[in-house]
């Protein structure tokens, strides 16, 4: 009761519980992970109020694990050793837009929605890399786990994004990282020493991030799907590395599941964009003429993509892994690396050969990172309410 009481003198009894029925739901997560126990939850505000956490919590050994929106499906906001879950969803305040130098500085809570929504509203013609995750999860988590969105293939994977940080050690002190260190403009990482590597992958292990600067891209007027498949898995290196010597894509998904029957290939599906007519025609012609003209034709052009799936690719975030096939139950994991492009071939054999072994029915949605490499991941659904299927996964 000390710690709970002094936790309340901190954020105030609103918003810290240590009761049985909100504790549950922080104990887990929406992956296939087993359930770990929670001490407290705390939702702090200020930056004031996560120093003060972070001090007693050093003070009196107690750990501490932050989370945004408690997505990544790998129990990374679960604790693995009780303490304070530090959820961050009240610090969800969208600092400042500069449309000049294209950023948002934003608190650790802004969820994907939010930021998306508020530059629709009030910067139409900017965009941040949003990553097909739930809405609710938020842009920070995202981009310290280096998580990718729907213009990485082009721009880079969304830790690249970040032009600094104002982060809480686990001392209480404040720490800047970038360009606001030293002035007061949140507009670059460099060409200081960047100490962002100290927080970027370490999830939030090494400190607590409560603002982030974040990089805009111009949205294009003209944006259009195209689909190409083949059942010759072995070329698909080679493919991949044709297609993305032009580097004119906005993104680029390759994608498979057995079933429905007429899924069961190999999809390239190509996003592609333009601030131009001619520009954007030129990039259809381009990818149509590579593709007709790559190994005698061995990959086709889809004609007749289906409306619904055309609309899904389209969409930002694109829902690409809705193509999934869902089982009731509500259960869904997916496990996969970065690769680099040669290794697909084998990946996609060993995946399919697991999931034939156990009898389930996955599904493969890639996206092409920039490098060429790719994050590959299959994609298998269970239902959490029958035991037996949900340890088969
Ligand atoms: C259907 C589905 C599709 C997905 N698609 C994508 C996708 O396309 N691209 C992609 O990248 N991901 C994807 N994900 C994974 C995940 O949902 C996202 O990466 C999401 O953005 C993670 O953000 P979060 O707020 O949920 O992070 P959390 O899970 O809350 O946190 C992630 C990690 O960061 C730490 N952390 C969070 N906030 C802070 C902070 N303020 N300071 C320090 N550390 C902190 C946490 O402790 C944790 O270790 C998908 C998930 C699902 C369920």
């Amino acid at each position: 009761m000390e710690i709970y009481n002094s936790l309340v003198d901190i954020v105030g009894q609103e918003r810290i519980s240590n009761s049985q029925e909100e504790l549950f739901i922080y104990s887990r997560d929406a992956g296939a992970q087993k359930p770990r126990s929670v001490d407290y939850v705390v939702m702090p505000k200020t930056v004031e109020e996560v120093q003060k956490i972070l001090l007693l919590a050093n003070r009196e050994g107690i750990p501490v694990t932050p989370m945004g929106g408690g997505f990544t499906l790998s129990a990374l906001v679960v604790p693995n050793k009780g303490g304070i879950v530090l959820d961050m969803k009240r610090m969800d305040n969208i600092i400042e837009v500069n449309e000049r130098n294209r950023y948002a500085l934003i608190e650790a809570g802004v969820s994907q929605a939010a930021l998306k929504s508020y530059l629709e509203e009030n910067h139409p013609h900017l965009q941040h890399s949003t990553p097909e995750a739930p809405p609710t999860v938020t842009v920070v988590g995202n981009a310290l786990i280096q998580g990718h969105g729907h213009i990485s293939p082009r721009y880079g994977v969304n830790s690249e994004m970040i032009n600094g940080m104002e982060v809480v050690l686990p001392t209480g002190e404040v720490c800047k990282t970038g360009s606001c260190s030293v002035s007061p403009s949140w507009f670059t990482r460099g060409p200081l020493p960047d100490l962002s590597g100290l927080f970027i992958g370490w999830y939030g292990t090494t400190g607590v991030v409560t603002k982030l600067s974040l990089r805009l891209f111009p949205k294009p007027r003209f944006r259009e799907v195209l689909a190409f498949s083949t059942d010759d898995v072995d070329i698909i290196p080679d493919a991949i590395s044709g297609v993305t010597q032009f580097d004119l894509l906005e993104d680029f998904f390759l994608i498979m599941q057995e079933k429905p029957d007429w899924m069961n290939h190999v999809f390239f599906v190509l996003i592609l964009s333009g601030h131009f007519e001619e520009e954007f025609d030129l990039k259809k012609r381009i990818y149509r003429d590579f593709f007709e003209e790559f190994k005698g034709g061995k990959i086709e052009f889809v004609e007749d993509l289906h409306p619904a799936l055309r609309k899904r690719f389209l969409d930002v975030p694109p829902l690409a892994s809705l193509a999934a096939d869902f089982r009731k139950g509500g259960g869904f994991e997916y496990t996969g690396a970065i690769l680099p492009i040669e290794s697909i071939p084998e990946a996609w054999r060993g995946g399919l050969e697991i999931a034939h072994k156990y009898g389930m029915i996955c599904s493969y949605v890639h996206q092409i990172l920039a490098g060429p490499s790719v994050m590959f991941g299959f994609n298998y659904s269970f239902n959490r309410a029958d035991e037996e299927d949900a340890e088969i996964w």
